[in-house]
């Protein structure tokens, strides 16, 4: 580091596993021991990390190990789902502490559904005081750096609702809120590939379609924060299907969920949810796999487009639909390898979801933790 690390850097060295005694982080920052002890004993105070009094033994006596305090404060966090919303208290790890699911319909509004999902944190917080954060995942398109949700067609009483204040009226910490499918992916990458790669592309196929794009290990908002909303890119002889969006042949409308059951009805199906679906191809019904198989390809199509574009190392598949219907993703294989170029699929690989349920409360934990434990968090300069 060519000027001095701050206390802030420490800590990161710490948390990272780079550097776990004092020697150690001199060594990797070329402070001084005085200027080290300073930084370490500043961190000690502030509960960030602890010393571990066993270290292994070069002969004399073992090194004091430093090891990052993830009981040093909770995260409150919440995952809005349109009838279902995840809520979690964690601590600085991104482990859930307490967690309860709520069932409610997004689409009751802000007033109702921010004041219900805060009483919840207060009764899994239980008496604790120690927020130190608080991270929100939403179904609708997000203007990250104000909180504020923007999509007028999926939350309609969302439209231009910034949420942080409301927030920290009542928990005065900083208030991240995002896209869910952004989170999930956020939370799929650091969970399940992290060490391994940087470039993932995350495709949630529930109800409705939506992505998250990782590059270069970090998440890809775009401008504004609209980056990765794939739903709406159309697909080639889509039959002209009406989008709720106003467009014809949008991948959302002739490949999710929905759809699919839209596409099961017309055929004189007697289906009424994805349960539904589920059965009839776990039955191996030939007309619900070859429904099933052709939302795949078609998702397949824009997949392929955003894999020349972005050139992931690898596909995640999550979300109800693709959890269980292996005909869909048999469907975006094929298509994926036959459109996409050659070097964007030499060693692309598609695979399913390896965090399940719980992926939206890791993520947004992890997406709060990251922001409240910065160096510029720590050492205050961060600039507004
Ligand atoms: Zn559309």
């Amino acid at each position: 580091m060519s000027r001095l690390a701050t206390t802030g850097e420490v800590l990161q060295l710490v948390r990272s596993g780079e550097a776990v005694t004092r020697a150690e982080i001199g060594r990797v920052t070329g402070l001084s021991r005085p200027a080290v002890a300073h930084r370490v004993a500043e961190l000690l105070q502030r509960g960030l990390i602890v010393e571990d009094a066993e270290g292994p033994s070069t002969g004399g006596r073992p090194p004091v190990r430093l090891r990052f305090n993830a009981a040093g404060g909770v995260v409150l966090v919440a995952s809005l789902g349109a009838k279902r919303t995840q809520i979690a208290v964690c601590d600085l790890s991104g482990e859930a502490l307490a967690r309860t699911d709520v069932e409610i319909d997004v689409e009751e509004g802000p007033d109702v559904v921010l004041p219900l999902v805060m009483d919840t944190w207060e009764k899994l917080l239980d008496g604790r005081d120690d927020v130190v954060g608080v991270g929100l995942g939403v179904p609708a398109t997000v203007e990250f750096a104000a909180g504020r949700t923007e999509s007028a067609r999926v939350m309609a009483s969302w439209t231009g609702v910034v949420i942080p204040p409301v927030i920290a009226s009542r928990f005065p910490v900083p208030v991240l809120v995002d896209n869910d499918v952004n989170v999930i992916a956020m939370g799929e990458h650091r969970v399940a590939y992290a060490s391994e790669l940087g470039d993932l592309l995350f495709v949630k196929v529930s109800t409705r379609i939506g992505a998250g794009v990782i590059s270069g290990g970090g998440i890809l908002r775009g401008a504004l924060g609209a980056a990765g909303e794939i739903g709406h890119i159309p697909v080639r002889d889509g039959g002209g299907v009406l989008c709720r969006c106003g467009n014809i042949d949008c991948v959302d409308s002739v490949a999710s969920g929905t759809a699919i059951l839209r596409d099961l009805r017309d055929k004189g199906r007697d289906v009424t949810s994805l349960a539904d679906v589920t059965a009839l191809v776990r039955a191996g019904d030939a007309e619900t796999m070859a429904i099933v198989r052709q939302a795949g390809r078609r998702l397949g199509e824009v997949i392929a487009t955003a894999v020349n574009l972005l050139n992931p190392a690898v596909v995640v598949l999550g979300g109800d639909v693709a959890e269980m219907f292996q005909p869909l993703v048999s469907g975006v294989r094929e298509i994926v390898y036959q459109r996409s170029t050659q070097l964007a699929t030499r060693s692309l690989r598609i695979e399913r979801s390896r965090l399940g349920p719980g992926a939206g409360i890791t993520g947004c934990a992890l997406m709060v933790i990251d922001h409240v434990l910065s160096p510029e968090a720590i050492d205050g300069t961060r600039t507004p």
